[in-house]
């Protein structure tokens, strides 16, 4: 399908410098030049945004929630405004927008805000004009507190599909890497390109740790059936598309994944009876929390449970924990900083058994110890120590030989 509009968005690498913003600008020019209507959203500069998040902890150990957002929603607004400048300077008009500016309507959950809708008149506005338009990433604006949100980690890139799918566009994601690769390049020199990725296979590879989409981002693509082209910022090669399906016939394992962003919890002595876990993970739940792999033991009559949930949800999971214990008692709560996970993803695993145990034979060849299993029908993840993450998806990759091109995508 033919766009006449294209929406590019890129990364906080990629505007990391004054020189990365004009060439970011010549981009966007080039891509106006062609004849296409241009939307470009861009990330905080740098590590912009972990620099204002240390700031505030400095100020304040629990920051409050909205004063959080008004803070970090500054560092896109600083890039976009500098990208902005720096299209004038090559001949072009171009306008830039907050979040708010440009109708990104969001739920009122701060620091994890989902956009429920976009109200594209000014953006739409400004391109009838003949302007491209920088929308600021990874912010909205809540009609029903009427504040302003961010959209969690990596969030920019929600903002361009979101963008993509209100305005009808094409949608390009541009970063330091030319695409999706079979493990994370920077720890395997050897991961393969990937020509096209399922939507499926690219939800769990991006739960499973893999940033360079951010998972609520595949979530609204498959959900509007927005074709995402992840591509690289510094180079032309044509990158990954995400998009419906895959190939005919899909390769067993497609990449291997790691995360090491998890803390897993401990409770321990927690009474064995009906509706306990419903209780936990409801407060859980309730907390904006995203629980992942969950393990329970019953030892002598008591109940022993762990889950691992990401690091930045840690405060609020102590606290929803702390508030069932007028009705749990005294039971004790550990946290293990020292694990990460591993994860092989692939379609086609659903129909070949056999992976799970290759994958643990693996491990096991290398001395790696796993703490917890968990799996999906097409994702097996295991968590181990952190310290052998890297080892662990290099040996992987090889085992299951994904630096070759399968034979059916040739
Ligand atoms: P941006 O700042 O442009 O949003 P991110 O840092 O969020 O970029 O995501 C790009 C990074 O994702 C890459 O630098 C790479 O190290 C990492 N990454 C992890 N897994 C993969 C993968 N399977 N394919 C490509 N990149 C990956
Ligand atoms: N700047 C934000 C972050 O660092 C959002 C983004 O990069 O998309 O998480
Ligand atoms: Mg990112």
């Amino acid at each position: 399908m033919d766009f006449d509009t294209v929406v590019m968005k890129f990364g906080g690498s990629s505007v990391a410098d004054p020189p990365k913003i004009q060439h970011v600008a010549r981009r966007l020019v080039e891509a106006k030049q062609r004849g296409l209507r241009v939307v470009g959203t861009v990330s905080a500069m740098g590590k912009t945004t972990d620099g204002l998040i240390d700031l505030a902890h400095q100020v304040s150990p629990t920051p409050n929630a909205r004063e959080f957002d008004m803070l970090l929603s500054t560092g896109e607004r600083i890039a976009c405004a500098l990208v902005a400048m720096a299209i004038h300077d090559l001949g072009q008009e171009a306008i830039s927008l907050t979040g708010s500016q440009a109708g990104i309507l969001t739920d009122g959950a701060h620091m994890k805000a989902k956009i429920r809708e976009i109200r594209g008149d000014r953006v739409k506005d400004a391109l009838d004009e003949d302007k491209i338009v920088l929308v600021a990433g990874f912010q909205g604006f809540s009609r029903d507190t009427m504040d302003v949100t961010t959209l969690g980690r990596g969030g920019t890139d929600a903002t361009a599909v979101a963008l993509a799918a209100a305005l009808g566009a094409a949608c390009e994601i541009y970063s330091d890497v030319p695409g999706v690769f079979t493990a994370d390049p920077r720890i395997v020199p050897n991961a393969r390109k990937l020509h096209t990725i399922s939507y499926e296979e690219m939800l769990e590879m991006s739960a499973s740790g893999a940033k360079v989409l951010m998972l609520r981002s595949v979530e609204l693509a498959r959900n509007h059936g927005v074709r995402i082209h992840a591509r690289s910022t510094f180079s032309d090669e044509e990158g990954t598309w995400v998009q419906e399906g895959a190939s005919m016939e899909q390769p067993i394992v497609s990449a291997v994944t790691h995360s090491e962003n998890d803390v897993v919890f401990t409770l321990s002595d927690i009474p064995d009876r009906p509706g306990v876990a419903a209780l936990i993970f409801d407060v859980v739940g309730s907390a904006h929390v995203n629980v992942d792999t969950i393990i329970q033991n019953v030892v002598h009559g008591n109940a022993e449970m762990s889950f691992s949930v990401p690091t930045e949800d840690v405060p609020a999971t102590n606290g929803a924990l702390e508030s069932t214990r007028a009705e749990l008692g005294d039971f004790t709560i550990e946290e293990n900083h020292d694990l990460g996970k591993v994860s092989l993803i692939g379609a086609g695993m659903r129909s070949h058994p056999g992976v799970a145990a290759k994958m643990f034979r693996t491990l096991a060849d290398n001395g790696i110890n796993l703490q917890m299993i968990s799996t999906s029908p097409i994702k097996i993840s295991c968590m181990i120590a952190r310290s052998e993450i890297p080892n662990a998806v290099r040996e992987l990759h090889a085992a299951f030989e994904l630096e070759n091109e399968p034979i059916h995508e040739a």
